[in-house]
């Protein structure tokens, strides 16, 4: 039996054996039949301590009818009391596509609330917004194919040794089979990654948007401008071009501001001149920042410059971290985005009512994540719906939100574990199908849609997140949208929405699969949208130098950097190699556990001297957020003055460690994504 692992957006095809044991499959495209260790641990994680079982509403175990009724009930209470904005749903990269699907047409089609967010929100929303401005659509250009392809590999702010592990796998394959591909990895840590470089740039956090704009001047400088690439297929370059003419670009400026040698700055400026197939891996380094939409930005400039887009081994590729990121942006999971690829214009709008035969839709875009929790503390959003994920450990400022949840009238948690930080918060707790139970799809980084089948029946009363979706619209009065059997049915649906009256002018169609029987959706192989007829469709996008724009024309993006951050040790956190997300599953499993038992802070030797800190076997980390205790670790490859936490830890797993309490709740303005990557703490010994 084929599925895909749920951990990362690598999106690796599993088969499992008749015993229940999964291995690798060698069919999958996206991995050939290569697992990382937390997919060789998937039959590990099987067997939860504590699965949530049943249905509780307020510490008591009920049945399902119980619990739909007293939510549909409340939801109606409040809608009628408060209007549809009171109402609130957060899902998760974690939910398949047909989760999402129904979940975005609950919320913005009956109920009438745009207050559906996600924590794709904490991931990739800089890379959808970059992607939306610069092509007209959140397409990622690239697919794996490309890293065999390319000369030169750019991986900026991502570990992809440990967060993307059968990614890494095959870039390591790529520069066996041609030892001349080059390395330049863009990371303040000499990561695992970092250290396979052959060019490792340790710059200062947050200077990602100077460096690539300091590099599209070096392009123009340099002469290496594609001016007919330019010329028929971007707009905006003359604003760019005289921004990019300020003294700040100059190369002894942007090394200063990256704090680069001049030598090595210039170094990387030439291997990407000299090297016209230059793949940019980007991930949270560049996403989760004050200016993560610029930053993403600044990489796709650098590519259009050049018309190093829709070429074998030349494009920009953000990295998505979670297996269905990309499947919830799709149906349009995000509070900005309404279905399909389709924003809120009055045209889409009209569109989305009449597919769904709704005079209910929501009107205009909902509350972000961070917003969400500010609006629950103004009192607007009353109820909250929290599906698959853990936000009371990670959004930032973590504390102030579980305070929000707490005070929510209403706050209904869909999981597999009642022991999570957030499902001890919930009046209500629905017990989820899990990972091999579930039935739908997810799409990977590269655009792969591929199916998780089940092949073994969820445990005591626990049910797919669609089903109790739909089982709450149907006690809504909802009951002819919602009429779905399976998993199929609402695939059939999401899939007739995408070419609902779409002329070509979004990329993102796959109507063809509309018409899937059961039998042709169970037996459903691995395939890339855009689609040729049924089947995967071209590797990488805009070969034509056709962008999803009005005019199809390529946008560049002109930006300057912000002025740099208050002093104080900078706090980078982000992910160990053996866990996922808040160790919900990974955390059960012993061989996971084994390289990482206790939540640590990684400090430069010298920093932790100048602290006074060398003989500390617990520091506090602390500042105006909060405070959490970690043991301190020297490691020689994080740069002077800065620490590293991994973002795994809580409640659940430890007394310390919980490190997004110290994140401040602010982001980037134009995606709304937190910046993770850039918080001042103070250590002290305890
Ligand atoms: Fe799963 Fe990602 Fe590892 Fe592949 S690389 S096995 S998708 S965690």
């Amino acid at each position: 039996m084929h599925t895909t692992c749920p951990y990362c957006g690598v999106g690796c095809g599993v088969k499992v054996d008749s015993q229940g044991v999964p291995g690798g499959d060698a069919g999958h495209p996206a991995n050939l039949g290569a697992l990382c260790v937390k997919g060789m641990a998937l039959g590990e994680s099987q067997s939860l301590p504590n699965r949530l079982l049943y249905p509780r509403v307020n510490g008591e175990q009920v049945d399902w009818p119980g619990a739909i009724d007293h939510i549909a009930r409340r939801f109606g209470e409040l809608v009628e009391r408060h209007g549809p904005g009171a109402i609130a749903f957060y899902g998760s990269g974690q939910m398949l596509t047909e989760d999402y699907y129904v979940a975005n047409k609950l919320m913005k089609g009956f109920i009438g609330s745009a207050n559906i967010d996600t924590n794709s929100r904490l991931c990739m929303s800089s890379a959808v917004a970059a992607h939306q401005h610069a092509f007209g659509e959140d397409a990622v250009p690239a697919s794996y194919e490309d890293i065999d392809q390319a000369e030169l590999v750019v991986i900026v702010g991502a570990n992809t040794a440990w967060t993307h592990p059968v990614l890494f796998r095959r870039l390591e394959a790529a520069k066996a089979a041609n030892p001349h591909q080059q390395w330049v990895v863009i990371d303040p840590r000499a990561t695992a990654t970092a250290q396979q470089a052959d060019l490792h740039l340790a710059i200062t956090p947050g200077s990602d948007l100077v460096l690539f704009n300091g590099l599209a001047r070096h392009i123009l400088d340099s002469n290496r401008l594609d001016r007919h690439f330019v010329e028929r297929h971007v707009a905006g370059f003359d604003e760019l071009q005289r921004q990019l003419s300020a003294p700040e670009y100059r190369p002894e400026t942007v090394a200063e501001a990256t704090g680069l040698s001049i030598a090595r700055l210039e170094r990387f400026y030439q291997l990407f001149l000299d090297h016209p197939k230059t793949l940019t891996l980007f991930c949270m380094g560049i996403n989760q920042s004050l200016q993560g939409t610029l930053n993403a930005g600044a990489i796709i400039n650098c590519h259009l410059l050049t018309g190093r887009i829709g070429k074998p081994g030349a494009a920009p590729f953000s990295l998505t971290g979670q297996p269905n990121a990309m499947g919830g942006r799709e149906v349009g999971g995000l509070a900005n985005q309404l279905a399909a690829h389709m924003d809120f214009a009055p045209a889409n709008r009209d569109k989305v009512a009449r597919f769904w035969n709704t005079d209910r839709l929501a009107q205009a875009p909902g509350h972000k994540a961070m917003d969400m929790i500010a609006a629950i503390e103004r009192g607007e959003i009353k109820a909250l719906w929290v599906m698959g994920t853990n936000p009371a450990v990670s959004l930032p400022d973590s504390d102030r939100a579980r305070r929000a949840l707490a005070s929510c009238e209403l706050l209904i948690v869909s999981d597999i574990s009642p022991n999570t930080d957030t499902a001890k918060l919930a009046q209500v707790l629905l017990p989820a199908a899990g990972w091999g139970e579930k039935d739908g799809t997810v799409t990977n980084s590269a655009r792969i849609i591929s199916r998780q089948r089940p092949f073994k029946p969820a445990p005591g009363a626990a049910r797919p997140d669609w089903w109790a979706l739909c089982q709450v619209a149907r006690a809504m009065g909802f009951e002819q949208a919602f009429a779905f059997e399976s998993a199929a049915d609402i695939f059939r649906e999401h899939a007739a929405l995408t070419g609902f009256e779409n002329g070509g002018e979004r990329l993102f169609d796959i109507s063809a699969l509309s018409t899937l029987s059961n039998a042709e959706f169970d037996a459903m192989t691995p395939r890339s949208w855009p689609l040729s007829g049924k089947e995967g469709g071209p590797a990488r996008l805009f070969a034509d130098g056709r962008f999803s724009t009005p005019d199809g024309k390529a946008r560049l993006r002109s930006a300057q950097p912000s002025a740099a951050g208050p002093a104080g040790l900078l706090l980078n956190t982000g992910r160990l190699r053996d866990q996922w997300h808040t160790m919900s599953r990974t955390g059960h499993v012993a061989r996971l556990m084994a390289a990482a038992t206790e939540p640590q802070a990684q400090l430069h030797p010298d920093t932790l001297a100048a602290l006074g800190l060398e003989r500390a076997e617990l520091i506090k980390l602390h500042n105006e957020q909060g405070r959490t205790l970690v043991r301190p670790v020297a490691d020689p490859g994080m740069a002077p003055g800065q620490v590293f936490v991994p973002m795994h830890w809580s409640e659940e797993f430890s007394a310390g460690g919980r490190i997004n309490d110290l994140v401040e709740a602010r982001g980037c303005a134009l995606s709304g994504q937190p910046a993770f990557k850039q918080n001042r703490v103070q250590a002290t010994p305890v």
